[in-house]
């Protein structure tokens, strides 16, 4: 599902490069939940970009799905990525001034299904997540935990192969993590692909495989 290659990431600095990925080559399997941990700083955020199609990478083979992720243009890259991929943040990105339907329906709204349409399927994917009865709040009327499940709602509801999470539970005491948590493994049972990053060890333990990343390279793989 996928595949890295010796990829290498580096930013600029002034007239300086930063390399921050020197060399990563890993595997995900269709239907693993996996986490990528390592300490703050250690690069998973740069990670994650370039294997969710929103960053490239300088030089190296990343595969998603048999597919060459290389130089993509923004429009091939946005079409992968409606296809194939679902993303959650550590600070959920909902909308404020939307209700929790009209966040999880957005996905759809860009697709051009009619509102009817949309907001009913997006009432089952609240349903699925438990937050069928909260449809018509706001996301400063909900809890942390609750908005991190309209994030993950807005996140299925495009029908993604592979769910990228960027410190999901970075916001979230450790109850509600371990809520959270249970909701990838529900998705994950459903037969799609989980990346968690993450920085906490109890949370890395809630996966099935743990990629370890250390300056700039994975260890122990
Ligand atoms: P993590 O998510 O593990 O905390 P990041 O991938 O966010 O790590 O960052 C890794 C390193 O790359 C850090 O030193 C960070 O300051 C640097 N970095 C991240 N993004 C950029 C950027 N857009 N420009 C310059 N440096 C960056
Ligand atoms: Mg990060």
């Amino acid at each position: 599902m996928i595949r890295l290659n010796q990829v290498h990431k580096s930013y600029a600095i002034g007239r300086n490069r930063m390399e921050v990925l020197k060399g990563i080559d890993m595997h995900i399997k269709e239907g693993e939940l996996v986490s990528i941990m390592g300490s703050s700083g250690s690069g998973k955020s740069t990670l994650l970009n370039i294997l969710g199609i929103l960053d490239n990478y300088d030089s190296g083979e990343y595969h998603l799905n048999n597919i060459l992720i290389r130089n993509l243009s923004q429009t091939k890259a946005a079409q992968l990525r409606n296809k194939f991929l679902g993303f959650v943040f550590q600070s959920f990105n909902l909308l404020a001034f939307k209700n929790a339907i009209e966040n999880v329906a957005l996905p759809l709204y860009y697709q051009k299904v009619s509102r009817k349409e949309r907001n009913k399927i997006a009432l089952e994917y609240l349903d699925k997540v438990g937050l069928k009865d909260w449809a018509h709040h706001l996301p400063s009327e909900m809890s942390g935990g609750q908005k991190q499940r309209v994030a993950i709602a807005r996140a299925l509801i495009g029908k993604p192969k592979v769910i990228f999470a960027d410190e999901p539970t970075g916001a979230l005491d450790s109850a509600t993590s371990s809520e959270v948590m249970a909701i990838f493994k529900e998705v994950n049972k459903q037969g799609i692909t989980v990346v968690i990053v993450t920085h906490e060890h109890d949370i890395s333990a809630m996966t099935d495989r743990i990629i370890r990343l250390k300056d700039g390279l994975i260890i122990n793989e």
